[in-house]
Order: C-alpha cells, then sequence, then structure tokens
C-alpha cells in the first residue's frame, strides 16, 4: 500500500509565527501540519526512542517508599503540547526531503514520503483510516 507516492512539493508555507506548515504538491494536494505533529513525527532515533517505541526501558527500584510512592503516582510520560516547538530554519535535503530546524537546536529530516503518509487532511485521514485497503483507490 501507499507505494504510490512519488509526489514532491512545489510550496511550501510556513511562517515562524505560525503554528502550521502548509506543503503544496505537485498533484495539487494540500497538506496543513501543525508544528507539533511534525515533531512528534520526526523519524530519527532520539524522538523515536522518546516516543516509547523502544522498549528499552529503566526498570524501577525494588524498593518501595511509601512516600516516593505516592509522589511517583502520576507516571509522567512526555506530553506533546504544540506550542512547546518553533522552527526557526527550513531547507530542502536533496530533492527528496526537508530539513527543519528547530529552536531547541534538534534537528529532522522528513521525506516527502513520510510527510505524505502523515498528511492530516481529512481525505487523507478517511483513508488511512478505511479497513479495507481495495483498490479503491482514484
Ligand atoms: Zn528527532
Ligand atoms: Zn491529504
Amino acid at each position: 500500500m501507499l507505494s504510490q507516492i512519488n509526489r514532491s512539493p512545489v510550496e511550501i508555507n510556513a511562517g515562524k509565527s505560525s503554528p502550521f506548515v502548509e506543503i503544496v504538491w505537485d498533484d495539487d494536494h494540500r497538506s496543513k501540519y501543525q508544528v507539533g505533529q511534525l515533531r512528534a513525527i520526526c523519524p530519527c532515533a532520539t524522538c523515536r526512542e522518546t516516543k516509547g517505541e523502544n522498549p528499552h526501558q529503566a526498570i524501577k527500584p525494588k524498593t518501595p517508599n511509601p512516600k516516593t510512592e505516592q509522589s511517583k503516582r502520576g507516571l509522567s510520560l512526555p506530553l506533546f503540547k504544540p506550542e512547546k516547538y518553533q522552527i526557526t530554519n527550513m531547507n530542502y535535503v536533496g530533492n527528496y526531503a526537508l530539513g527543519v530546524e528547530w529552536q531547541d537546536n534538534h534537528h529532522s529530516i522528513f521525506t516527502w514520503r513520510l510527510l505524505s503518509e502523515e498528511c492530516p487532511c481529512e481525505s487523507c485521514l478517511a483513508e488511512r483510516n478505511s479497513p479495507s485497503n481495495n483498490n479503491s483507490s482514484l
């Protein structure tokens, strides 16, 4: 599936004050990503680890201390707060990807393919959520 993704952007719109990045593809499709969403799909090893895809975790200490036990109750997972992230710079990486520099000195490389697959528009969402992946495409 999704083997047809072969598009590239003709236009990328982003403003420093804007919480969105919009990509206009050469097939006239438009994708509008929240900045926080882009950060969330960053494919680099660091981000994947942070998101918990890596089962490599510290094991809880066994000593039960009632006092700390209570404060640990709300096990804190990193929550995404989109407004926390800001893009400071974007550039093309070759002709296959978008490089993004973040305010916290993080760098992301999003291939066109990844961006296509993560397009948050209604029709793409519907397509991805459709239970059958038959030849129902256009
Ligand atoms: Zn990353
Ligand atoms: Zn879309």
